[in-house]
């Protein structure tokens, strides 16, 4: 089997194949968690509600199961790759705390441990929020991980269970009945089915085997802050933005979501939007200094849900992406799925809706 793209998506495909004594070739152009996958924040936000009417609820639910399983089978012995770390996601108006107080009251549609907390209890985990503040829902089973450190832990384990890695740029794929070819400057590597999980350059490359599948980069920046101790005990969200403290150290702060094609590049404006957004919900970041900033590129599909599945009326070309501002959590079901799908095993939830042959109707 070859897979494409050593992102989340990717190495998860290639640690499930491999797991199972398939051979594995994956091909990626740059590093494994060289791009999206190596740089985004890393948190598991739990579900709120069960959804049924929602086509990602499944697929959702599978991936923090997988994440739960992949954490406790490569963490042993090792360093740790998950921490349980609370988020709350503050309501910045009385307006939508209104809002979070009544979901709180109809609690019973809620899931696990989710608690409204006003200002004063709030600032009873969290001091240093801003007084303004009305409050937050708390989100007790949320969970983080270094994506970076993660997906080179899929990596390794596929790689110890045979998986193969060629770090080339893959130029074209063409599929049908007798199996796939994919070429990759002047190599060419065969094989009964390719799975394409090249982020958002997915689309390109579908392009060449004759496939619409779309896929656009949707880029966001971070920063990194060297900020007064101590740390935070639990990460906050507002609005599209973010802060939570991590293992390195630092104090991260997102985020941006710019429509400019494929520039990784940062930018000044969107360190400038970034704090000035941090201080306001954490007045105590005024003087932090910036350590560190990066941009990254979220796969994001032209109906804003994951894609995952056989190209419309090509069996051999199995497509894995579309994870969004989502594309962590949902990496290890990406790929678990595309793997089961790309040896005919039965994946274990229904991921019809998600194919990519939706595109081509
Ligand atoms: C700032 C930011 C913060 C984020 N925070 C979170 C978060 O907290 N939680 C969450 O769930 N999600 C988060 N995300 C989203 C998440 O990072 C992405 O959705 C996810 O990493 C996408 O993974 P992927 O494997 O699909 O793609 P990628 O990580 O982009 O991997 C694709 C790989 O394919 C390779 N490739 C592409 N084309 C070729 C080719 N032609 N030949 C060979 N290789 C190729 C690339 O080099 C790349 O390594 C965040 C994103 C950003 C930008």
């Amino acid at each position: 089997m070859i897979v494409i793209g050593g992102g989340i998506a990717g190495c998860s495909a290639a640690y499930y194949l491999s797991r199972q004594g398939r051979s594995v070739l994956l091909i990626e152009r740059d590093a494994v968690a060289a791009h999206a996958s190596g740089f985004a924040f890393g948190v598991l936000l739990p579900r709120l509600f069960d959804d049924p009417s929602d086509p990602a609820d499944e697929l959702t639910r599978l991936s923090l199961e997988l994440h739960r399983e992949i954490s406790d089978e490569l963490s042993e012995g090792g360093q740790p790759l998950r921490r349980d770390k609370a988020s709350v996601l503050l309501a910045l108006s009385e307006a939508s705390a209104e809002q979070y107080r009544q979901l709180y009251r109809s609690r019973s549609s809620l899931l696990g441990d989710v608690r409204w907390l006003e200002y004063g209890e709030l600032s009873h985990i969290e001091a240093r929020i801003a007084p303004e503040i009305p409050g937050g829902l708390y989100l007790g089973d949320a969970a983080e991980i270094s994506p970076s450190q993660f997906t080179n832990a899929l990596w390794a384990a596929a790689e110890s269970q045979g998986a193969r890695l060629v770090n080339a740029d893959v130029e074209s794929i063409s599929g049908g009945a007798d199996g796939v070819t994919v070429t990759a400057g002047d190599a060419e590597y065969s094989a009964a089915r390719a799975i394409v999980a090249a982020g958002p350059w997915t689309s390109h490359l579908l392009e060449t085997a004759g496939a619409t599948v779309p896929v656009e980069p949707l880029k966001g920046q971070i920063v990194r802050l060297n900020a007064p101790v101590p740390e935070m005990k639990v990460s906050l969200w507002w609005d599209a933005d973010y802060a939570g403290s991590k293992p390195d150290g630092l104090l991260w702060c997102g985020t941006t979501e710019e429509r400019v094609g494929f520039d990784e590049e940062t930018t000044d404006s969107a360190r400038d939007g970034i704090l000035a957004s941090a201080r306001q919900v954490l007045p105590f970041l005024a003087d932090a200094e910036v350590v560190t900033q990066t941009a990254c590129l979220r796969p994001v599909s032209a109906d804003g849900l994951p894609i995952v599945g056989a190209i419309a009326g090509n069996e051999s070309i199995i497509v894995a992406t579309g994870g969004g501002r989502n594309g962590i959590v949902l990496g290890p079901a990406l790929g678990k799925v595309a793997a089961d799908l790309s040896i005919d095993a039965d994946p274990g939830i229904d991921a019809g809706f998600l194919s990519p042959s939706r595109f081509s109707a």
